[in-house]
């Protein structure tokens, strides 16, 4: 059975005081829930990891980076490595945000060397990837989401997906109160998974978990996570509120 998730994406929201009370609420608010199968995993900024993380130590609760750089040290003025993410106490890491690929111009080639990295370094890479608006009006979505997924991810071999998590994130669906449907968010994952079939072997493509991201709530959450191949879900603005994050691992 595949692993369901369900990771908050705090993006550059909530400093230390606002990282301290909300990591404690979440994990009171699922301290008896039977996450039956069910991972729960927050990312706050960087510099709030190490006291989040230890905050979290013990509990149902995991955390991970929303960002890293694919070198180990060296003149990379505001940017932090892998080594460094462990050393606060996260062996998880995101990868690929539209928000990084759209204002901080990453690139499908820069994420492959990220992704190495992260594995070299025994982190687990919730990689994210998506089309714009456009290529969706177009019906390209399906050739934006392979070339994505060929550029950064299918270079590694079929054993190094056992610490990928992949989340489909349709842009215009992120932060803008627009969701794909569950049938969209079906359909698309449906072909990620043909199209890791095809690379690699069946036994792969069904064991990694695909994550749905793009304004889900607690509203929409039980329907989309219902699809067969929808795993859970990135959350973004949700996750800000204990209660809506609450009642999305809920519906899961
Ligand atoms: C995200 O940032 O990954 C995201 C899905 O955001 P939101 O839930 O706010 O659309």
């Amino acid at each position: 059975m595949r692993t369901k998730i369900v990771a908050g994406n705090w993006k550059m929201n909530n400093d230390l005081k606002e990282s301290k009370s909300l990591t404690k609420k979440i994990i009171k608010s699922i301290k008896k829930t039977a996450l039956k199968n069910t991972r729960v995993i927050i990312a706050p900024t960087f510099v709030n990891i190490e006291r989040v993380a230890k905050k979290a130590k013990g509990t149902k609760v995991e955390v991970a980076a929303q960002n890293m750089h694919f070198e180990k040290s060296g003149a990379f003025t505001g940017e932090v490595s892998a080594e460094m993410i462990k050393a606060v106490g996260s062996k998880i890491v995101i990868l690929g945000h539209s928000e990084r690929r759209q204002y901080f111009g990453e690139t499908d080639e820069m994420l492959a060397k990220k992704v190495n990295t992260a594995l070299a370094n025994k982190m687990e890479v919730i990689f994210c990837f998506g089309e714009v608006l456009d290529e969706r009006k177009a019906n390209n979505h399906f050739k934006v989401v392979e070339s994505q997924l060929k550029n950064a991810l299918f270079h590694l071999e079929a054993k190094d997906f056992k610490n990928i998590i992949l989340a489909y994130e349709p842009v215009w669906a992120i932060g803008t109160g627009e969701t794909a449907s569950p049938e969209q968010a079906q359909e698309i994952h449906a072909f990620i998974r043909k199209i890791l079939t095809d690379k690699y072997d069946e036994a792969t493509a069904e064991s990694i978990s695909i994550l749905y991201g793009g304004s889900v709530k607690p509203a929409n959450a039980k329907e989309i996570f219902s699809k067969q191949d929808v795993d859970g879900g990135l959350i973004g603005g949700a996750a800000l509120n204990k209660d809506d994050f609450k009642a999305i691992i809920d519906a899961i």
